[in-house]
């Protein structure tokens, strides 16, 4: 397995192990301590005081616990229990050291949640090899979680970079509506959900008018800024959820409408039209003391089986052609 650092985990090497001993007798500490003094990579602790012994445990994070089973004032099975029963010492192996080979002490010691029975004092070979054993289990467990944890992190960092890349690609860079793609996109689902509800579709094609002029009059960059109002403002003009305005491109805006009527679409876009108007953007078309106004296309359909989205959008530029025909600044509908 690849090595993981182990955050705050003081033996985060495969091969080394932190010991802790938890027995009142200082002389079987002692031993111990003398028979893993010249192991290469074992730390070891020892606590004499059981009630000590979780605190302990929590603070120096033992990759094996060595527990004695009897001692007074509070017995080793009931502590065992109370390792696997703390988040922060749950998982850490417990070799239980008992005085004498017992089967019914030793059921009960696994029974507990030991993971391992020795009688002590054990051969030093012995006690070693499952010191060892246990250590790097334990922390090839560590790592696993670790390993998962972080690829959990990482998964949730590509969902969220995903979501602002779609929401990128989907949107239009000058005016932070929808761009053509997405409305392409959007239309094309949205007729085919009224085709097989049989359901009216309404369309709004909405133009800037004299545009051209505006820039040549006020410059690019204050045109710029005029596509950002009247964006802003067709935004507004939508009440519901599936109303999707977009930029169709230059200073040509499209709203979809789905599940509403003629009347509807109607209302929509004439109070979008009088609320562009409102803006009260000074231009110098159709005469001098103008304001900047829209002309707007309306087509709604119900689609036929087997039609193509085509013929909405081409409904409402006929619309919006009548618009501009009749002299601006008001409503086609076709
Ligand atoms: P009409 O009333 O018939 O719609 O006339 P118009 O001048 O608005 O129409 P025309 O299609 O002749 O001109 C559209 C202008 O819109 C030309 C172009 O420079 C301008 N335009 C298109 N995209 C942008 C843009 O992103 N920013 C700016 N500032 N101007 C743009
Ligand atoms: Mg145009
Ligand atoms: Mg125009």
């Amino acid at each position: 397995m690849n090595e993981l650092p182990l955050e705050g985990f003081p033996a985060a090497n495969e091969n080394s192990a932190m010991v802790l001993l938890v027995d009142d007798q200082a002389m079987i500490g002692e031993a111990v301590r003398r028979g893993l003094a010249h192991e290469e990579n074992i730390d070891f602790h020892f606590c004499a005081d059981p009630h000590q012994a979780v605190a302990q445990a929590i603070r120096i994070k033992p990759t094996v616990i060595l527990q004695d089973l009897i001692m007074p004032g509070l017995d080793g099975l009931t502590l065992v229990r109370a390792y696997r029963s703390n988040p922060a010492t749950q998982d850490i192996p417990i070799i239980v050291l008992s005085t004498k080979e017992d089967p019914l002490v030793k059921s009960a010691a696994f029974a507990a949640g030991a993971n391992d029975y020795l009688v002590k004092l054990p051969d030093n070979i012995e006690l070693v090899a499952r010191i060892r054993y246990h250590s790097r289990s334990y922390l090839t467990l560590l790592q696993r979680d670790e390993a998962y944890r972080a690829l959990r992190v990482s998964q949730q960092q590509l969902l969220d970079t995903n979501l602002v890349l779609q929401r990128l690609m989907n949107s239009d860079g000058l005016t932070g509506l929808s761009n053509r793609r997405h409305f392409d996109e959007y239309l094309e689902l949205e007729w085919r959900r009224a085709m097989r509800e049989q359901t009216q579709l309404s369309l709004l094609m909405i133009d800037v008018d004299y545009f051209k002029a505006y820039n040549d009059t006020f410059g690019h960059l204050a045109g710029d800024e005029a596509l950002r109002k009247v964006a802003e403002t067709i935004r507004g003009s939508c009440s519901r959820p599936s109303d999707l305005p977009a930029r169709y491109g230059g200073e040509e805006f499209v709203l979809v409408l789905p599940n509403t009527s003629p009347g509807g679409a109607r209302l929509v876009a004439e109070k979008l039209r009088q609320s562009v108007e409102a803006m009260n953007i000074a231009h110098n078309m159709p005469q001098a003391n103008a304001r900047l106004t829209v002309s707007i296309g309306l087509a709604t359909q119900t689609p036929s089986i087997g039609s193509h989205c085509r013929s909405l959008i081409s409904a409402a530029d006929k619309g919006l052609y009548q618009a501009k025909n009749n002299g601006r600044n008001q409503v086609g509908v076709n």
